[in-house]
């Protein structure tokens, strides 16, 4: 008698889902996501790991997972609570067998499932392997080999091919006998935004479904064949994917949109673009697994070279910069996009965080801990991995990017239209903005640096 509790994670869909295939395999089954209560509490770096712009997203998944599970005579149950306490009860309560779950590189998940697999020893956990392109086993080398740069990454990894998605299940077994006691978690509407409305732009609706649709959308158009000449653009929701938060959450797999990338190759045209666009999915698996080969140390000043950057903590310039009140007009104006849709482009990403290593000299982690909270498609391999490389730390064999904010501007906003649609005119002309350090560092007080009103 197999009784299933399948820990649902990073993989809110139905189609291509190798953990939800397994579990269809059991003969009793209970669908688990856990809201952890320390995702809504700031951590050390002043930022909660969990802003209310990914929320809402992460709302809008669950219910539309929930809607697909219903259809096969399923539930989602979710709970609230601490993840350790609440799956360790769930197992005890319901006498479950077997734990299925999505392997995933933080370290969080990881050290829990250790501590679980100790307290619950008679439970059978078992990781799915479908974060990535490729799982383990079909990686050329063992994990502590991993090449040490993207560029040996990719040309080892070339001349493999990724395996098409497999269909979605089509029917579950039936909900444990006994009906757990925790009942479906009221979704709340995230807390108000303590920095007002979005302007504009935030076109990102959680699900499977918004997913797919989005997917086909963008596959559908001429958009994929000028992939690499336009994605450096600063504006433009066309300009690239748009993906990420489908497939950080899981709504979409990798596999499906390189199952796009292959299909639109064979019927439209194959060209460079295609090629990068390939490629930045892989960026995003090498990422993962440079993450399962060292753990914390994705998290740590001194990174992976374990040589500490000649950065501090400066309390008033990193409010500065998470509010877009630096004397960089460019690096506002993506801060202010950051913090209004909770999406910046990559090009955007690398020159703020740039600026705030090399000309604000702040220590990178409070960066990628600020995109933590407010990214809508954050993910922890791919965030901390390239915080680390601008900063010089992480997989870059050049050892950190310092970009020319004068020379980013005249590329790519010569005319100033980014700038005017995100910097408010006010604040620009303000002293406010005009003064890098306007106090003793030793004087500002650190309480609330970032979580209070756009003006200091
Ligand atoms: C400092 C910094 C922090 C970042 N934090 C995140 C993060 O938390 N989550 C995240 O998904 N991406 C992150 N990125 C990478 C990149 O900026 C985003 O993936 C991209 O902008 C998302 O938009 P898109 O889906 O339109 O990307 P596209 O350009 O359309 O790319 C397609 C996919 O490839 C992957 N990808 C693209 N660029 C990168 C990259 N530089 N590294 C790894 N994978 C990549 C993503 O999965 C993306 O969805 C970060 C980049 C920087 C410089």
């Amino acid at each position: 008698m197999k009784r299933t509790l399948y820990w649902v994670t990073k993989d809110l869909r139905i189609a291509d889902n190798l953990a939800l295939q397994l579990a269809s395999q059991s003969n009793e089954l209970i669908c688990v996501y856990v809201i952890d209560k320390k995702w809504f509490k700031p951590n050390k770096f002043h930022s909660k790991p969990l802003g209310d712009k990914r929320w809402h997203f992460l709302q809008a998944s669950l219910n539309d997972f929930n809607n697909s599970l219903l259809a096969l005579g399923q539930q989602l149950y979710v709970v609230y609570g601490d993840t350790l306490t609440s799956l360790e009860s769930l197992c005890e309560q319901f006498k479950v067998t077997d734990l299925i779950v999505t392997k995933v590189p933080g370290t969080d998940e990881n050290r829990l499932l250790t501590q679980l697999r100790s307290l619950n020893s008679q439970v059978k956990i078992s990781q799915v392997d479908q974060f990535t392109l490729f799982p383990e086993n079909e990686l050329p080398f063992e994990i502590d080999n991993l090449p040490a740069s993207y560029s040996k990454f990719r040309k080892v990894m070339s001349t493999i091919n990724v395996s098409p998605p497999i269909p979605a299940v089509k029917s579950l077994p039936c909900m444990f006998q006994s009906s757990p006691s925790v009942t479906l978690y009221e979704l709340e509407s995230p807390p108000a935004s303590i920095i007002g409305k979005p302007k504009q732009g935030n076109n990102f609706k959680g699900g499977e479904q918004q997913g797919l649709k989005h997917l086909k959308q963008y596959f559908a158009s001429e958009n994929p064949g000028i992939y690499k000449e336009v994605r450096n653009n600063l504006e433009g929701w066309e300009n690239s994917t748009k993906l990420s938060p489908w497939i950080n959450y899981g709504c979409l797999s990798v596999r499906q949109v390189m199952q796009h990338i292959k299909r639109y190759e064979q019927t439209v045209e194959s060209n460079k673009s295609t090629e990068s666009l390939y490629l930045e999915l892989l960026w995003r698996d090498y990422f993962q697994w440079v993450h399962f080969k060292v753990g914390a140390k994705m998290y740590q000043f001194k990174g992976l070279v374990e040589s500490a950057p000649l950065t501090s903590f400066y309390p008033e310039r990193f409010k500065k910069w998470c509010l877009g009140n630096t004397p960089y007009p460019l690096v506002n104006a993506c801060m202010n996009e950051l913090r209004h849709t909770g999406y910046l482009s990559n090009r955007g990403r690398q020159i703020v965080a740039s600026c705030l290593i090399n000309e604000l000299s702040v220590d990178w982690r409070f960066g990628a801990a600020w995109f933590e909270e407010q990214l809508i498609d954050y993910d922890a391999a791919v965030n901390w991995g390239n915080w680390q490389y601008i900063a010089g730390v992480g997989v870059d064999p050049r050892g950190g990017r310092h970009f020319n904010i004068k020379k980013q501007t005249n590329i790519y906003d010569l005319n100033g239209e980014y700038q005017t649609q995100w910097l408010d005119p006010d604040i620009q002309a303000s002293h406010l903005v005009q003064v890098l350090d306007s106090v003793d560092a030793a004087d500002w007080p650190v309480s609330s640096v970032t979580h209070t009103k756009n003006s200091i």
